[in-house]
């Protein structure tokens, strides 16, 4: 090899040793700090699917790029533009999953799930990949949660996946969320409904976008989804889907809006609702958040796909479903000032002093977790003082204090914190102790908390009744005001 390329190689070398790494462009840690929200998020839907009774299922990051392809559709941005496409090394073309419908649709149809009683009703939550243009808070890599429901097409269900995307922004205290709402018909009425909006768009075409001419062909519905302004011009007068309804799919619309007036679920209608999405049939539904400055972002969808199991190879089977984004949920909750989930703390501090008293204490500290008793330590610090402040600064009830002497003489130190009081007991028995004492400070906290809620209803009835002498004061006021007035007119 000769000299300079050797060289080159050294230095490149090198450069890679000092190479420091960071995210690939469009990804993200979801660090520590956020992570109470997520939790948060994710119990809540967790709680969601179990009062509805919907089945966890997971399914793999990585799929046939066809299930795409086909179920999403071609022509769809997700697919046409913004899919993580790739050739294994075995030449199997795949793709990162850019939604979840058809993967669940997949998986329904190779489990056989079909001859399960109907509906049959599945959630999932994972990472979604779409190759787009990375912005602020938007990633390729983002996560979503979703609700489908296979086997059913009475509207109750497109109702009650609604109540339950609403149940969810309200525990996630998410206001100011508006429902958006359509219906796209079906195979029996779109196609007329088609004809009418091509010929409408037809004469219009010169003021169309690039995308929307080509639309024009491939899928005309979309042009009625487009967000350049020129084209949302020309959608504002063009025929409307739910005036081209056939009766079926009228009926199916009128009992959505019954259910959701009876659930008391206000919606706005909006003609020009499409979803993007290839595999949609009659109800289609969208959430929409409002911010104090009036801008709109939407936090998810979904609707009806009665087709799209037999368009995967299946029977006919009508569905529904939606999903939403959880960056999104998550952003929101930050804006709204929601509260997060706290994790439970512990509320025994475990402290040692030297090493036949540390190996002492890690034995106890397994012993008490074991039992349920949540335990803290820094078996790290030597110091005593230290491993004090930091039990203070966690709040611990009790700190159990294992010396040199105390792991000869097999005792421990209990200190209760709250009375300031200690004494030395006998390992064995430190277990049983520890739980009668949390046990007696959970009664009296139990105690104050009622004492403190009593007071305060008597300070509110105390101030009610303030309240409505006042207001009777008042009135008295206004009725002698009033007599008085009458008295002087009379006079006049
Ligand atoms: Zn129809
Ligand atoms: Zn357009």
């Amino acid at each position: 090899m000769p000299r300079k390329k050797q060289e080159n190689k050294k230095k490149n070398l090198k450069r890679q040793k000092k190479k420091r790494f960071q995210t690939v462009r469009g990804m993200r840690d979801i660090l520590p700090n956020e992570q109470p929200y997520w939790q948060k998020l994710r119990k809540v839907i967790e709680k969601i699917a179990v009062d509805y009774n919907y089945n966890r299922i997971d399914l793999p990051l990585i799929e046939d790029v066809d299930l795409f392809k086909r179920g999403t559709g071609e022509e769809t941005d997700i697919v046409s533009k913004e899919i993580y496409e790739f050739k294994t090394k075995g030449g199997e073309k795949v793709c990162l999953r850019p939604e979840g419908t058809p993967s669940v649709v997949r998986a329904y149809l190779q489990h056989g799930m079909r001859i399960a009683p109907k509906p049959v009703k599945l959630s999932y939550s994972g990472p979604m990949y779409r190759y787009d243009r990375p912005q602020e808070g938007r990633y390729r890599e983002f996560f979503q949660f979703g609700f489908e429901a296979l086997g059913e097409q009475d509207a109750v269900l497109d109702a009650q996946m609604i109540q339950m995307a609403m149940r969810i922004f309200k525990a996630l205290k998410i206001h100011n969320v508006t429902l958006h709402l359509n219906s796209i018909g079906c195979d029996e009425c779109r196609p007329s409904y088609n004809k009418l909006l091509i010929s409408y768009l037809n004469n219009r075409k010169s003021s169309l976008c690039m995308d929307c001419k080509r639309r024009l062909k491939t899928n005309p519905l979309r042009v009625l989804d487009c967000k350049e302004e020129k084209c949302t011009q020309v959608v504002s007068q063009a025929p409307q889907t739910v005036d081209h309804l056939c009766s079926d799919c009228k009926t199916h619309f009128t009992s959505l809006l019954e259910y959701l007036d009876e659930i008391q679920i206000p919606y706005l209608l909006r003609p020009q609702l499409v979803r993007g999405l290839d595999y949609y049939t009659k109800t289609v539904f969208e959430f929409f958040m409002e911010d104090d400055l009036g801008n709109q972002s939407a936090l998810g969808g979904g609707g009806r796909y009665d087709y799209l199991v037999r368009k995967l190879g299946g029977p006919d089977t009508p569905a529904v479903g939606f999903a939403c984004g959880m960056d999104r949920l998550v952003n929101a909750m930050k804006s709204q000032k929601t509260d997060t989930y706290q994790p439970p703390t512990p509320k025994v501090y475990l402290a040692q002093l030297g090493d036949v008293a540390k190996k002492k204490s890690l034995r106890i500290f397994e012993e008490l977790e074991r039992t349920g008793i949540m335990v803290a330590e820094s078996f790290g610090r030597g110091n005593l003082r230290s491993q004090l402040s930091q039990a203070n600064k966690i709040k611990a009830e009790i700190v159990l204090i294992i010396g040199q002497r105390e792991a000869l003489d097999g005792t421990a130190i209990l200190k209760d914190m709250n009375s300031g009081g200690q004494e030395t007991i006998p390992l064995d028995k430190i277990i049983k102790e520890v739980k009668k004492r949390l046990h007696k400070n959970a009664e009296m906290i139990k105690k104050i908390i009622k004492q403190k809620a009593a007071q305060k209803k008597k300070r509110k009835t105390k101030n009610t009744r303030k309240k409505i002498q006042l207001k009777a004061k008042k009135n008295i006021h206004k009725k002698t005001k009033k007599s008085i007035k009458k008295k002087v007119s009379r006079k006049k």
